[in-house]
């Protein structure tokens, strides 16, 4: 089994992990597979499901096969095949070819679900990792040589390392550096996905359509038995609760209201949706990613938001960066530090992408969705040549090196 050298002591660190999404299962993984002993907490009674298909890319790719997952990835892997973006009659503007576009990048691109991805990661680890679903971190007191964490439910527990994995909104942020306002940027828009059955008889494919401003897309999932309703539109920060659906669905009533193609269909549909997400476009910028013996990892701390695109990627990688130093680095401050200075440059790098994602998929005028269907047509050649957004996005998924 491997041992850490740390503080000068021979032995397994006591991990603790809040947040059972992408980035906790990966960091359990490692430390796991090091010879530590995470554990993982989750605030849900179970996994956490629902959300878009996301992106694995690049670099995060080696991650995920280093972990021997590679094979379940790509079988779980969406079969979308054609993107078109379609005008209000429904008659489409352009088509994109979304596998050979992916074939383009040289196959360095898987696109899954989150739910299935989720699944994957939390399969990895379950049986080998104490994992503690339905409790929460309340307190955390730092000492010396450990950490003393209190639960919302059960006895308080002692750490030498807690990572918060617990999403854009994390509440170890929050305990441990202050508010959230302090750290997330908003970007100018709202996301809303949920899943209802195929209404508009779709067979692998999306389709979006636009309005200056708004963005109303639908995609099939399941073998073609359900469909994911995509909803963005472009607004300053609405002070609305993260836990009020019902206020969320009126506003999205509200500011869809009027919207052509087969928009009210598909709002209608939110009533009975299978699942349901909704939360603003901010990205998390923070000056530092630790405190103490305190860490934070992938959205909580360097949350890139949904249109860079690069979110999960960002989290995978981080996972396997942070546990190669607190295995290897000779104390916790070292290990925080050396993980940050590897990999800070990459995360900014990657989060600079997220204004193309949304010039790209919310253009804000008329000339704005013009100009973007004309990239759009383009597309596939610019992919081959490595150049505008798809090269941007293939060079920032690579700036980094995993240690060997
Ligand atoms: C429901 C959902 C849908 C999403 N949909 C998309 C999408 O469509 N497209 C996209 O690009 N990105 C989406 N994301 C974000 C994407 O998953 C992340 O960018 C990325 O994968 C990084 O993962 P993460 O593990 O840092 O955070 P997340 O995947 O957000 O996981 C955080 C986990 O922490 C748990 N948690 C929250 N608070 C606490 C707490 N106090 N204590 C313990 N656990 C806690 C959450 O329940 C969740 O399981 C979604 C996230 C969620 C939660």
């Amino acid at each position: 089994m491997a041992i850490a050298t740390f503080d000068g002591v021979h032995r397994p660190l006591d991990v603790l992990i809040a947040g059972a999404g992408i980035a906790g299962p990966s960091l359990a993984y490692w430390l796991n597979r090091r010879g530590h002993r995470p554990v993982l907490v989750e605030r849900m009674d179970r996994l956490r499901t629902g959300g878009h298909a996301v992106d694995i890319r690049g670099t995060a790719l080696d991650v995920i096969d280093r972990m021997g997952l590679g094979d379940a990835v790509r079988d779980a892997r969406t079969r979308i095949l054609t993107l078109s973006a379609v005008r209000s009659d429904g008659r489409s503007t352009y088509e994109v070819a979304l596998r050979q576009l992916h074939d383009g990048r040289g196959g360095r691109e898987v696109e899954i679900m989150r739910d299935d991805l989720v699944r994957i990661l939390f399969d990895a680890v379950a049986g080998d990792v104490e994992v503690v679903f339905g409790n929460a971190i309340r307190s955390v007191t730092q000492g010396e040589t450990s950490v003393g964490v209190g639960f919302d439910r059960g006895p308080s527990r002692e750490f030498d390392v807690v990572i918060g994995a617990d999403g854009q909104h994390s509440a170890l942020r929050a305990l441990t550096f202050g508010p959230e306002r302090d750290y997330a940027r908003h970007l100018g828009a709202y996301l809303s996905i949920y899943t209802v059955d195929n209404l508009l008889n779709l067979r692998d494919q999306t389709m979006l359509y636009n309005e200056p401003g708004r963005a109303a897309a639908v995609f099939t999932v399941r073998g073609n038995a359900r469909a994911k309703v995509v909803l963005l539109f472009r607004s300053g920060r609405i002070g609305i609760d993260n836990a009020d659906q019902r206020a969320q669905c009126d506003l999205l009533g509200r500011r869809f209201t009027g919207m052509g193609w087969e928009t009210p269909r598909l709002l209608e549909a939110l009533d009975g949706a299978y699942d349901y997400y909704f939360d603003e476009m901010a990205q998390v910028r923070m000056p530092r990613w630790s405190s103490g013996r305190v860490g934070l990892l992938g959205d909580a701390a360097f949350g890139p938001s949904p249109m860079s695109g690069q979110g999960t990627s960002l989290a995978l990688i981080g996972a396997h960066l942070l546990a190669h130093q607190l295995h290897s680095a000779p104390d916790v401050a070292t290990a925080f530090d050396q993980w940050e200075n590897g990999f800070r440059a990459h995360v900014i790098r990657n989060q600079r992408l997220a204004g193309d994602g949304l010039a790209v998929l919310l253009p804000g005028s008329r000339r704005g969705i013009a100009m973007r269907n004309q990239t759009m047509r383009m597309m596939p050649v610019l992919a081959r040549l490595g150049s505008g957004f798809a090269g941007r996005l293939e060079r920032a998924s690579r700036s980094v090196t995993l240690p060997d």
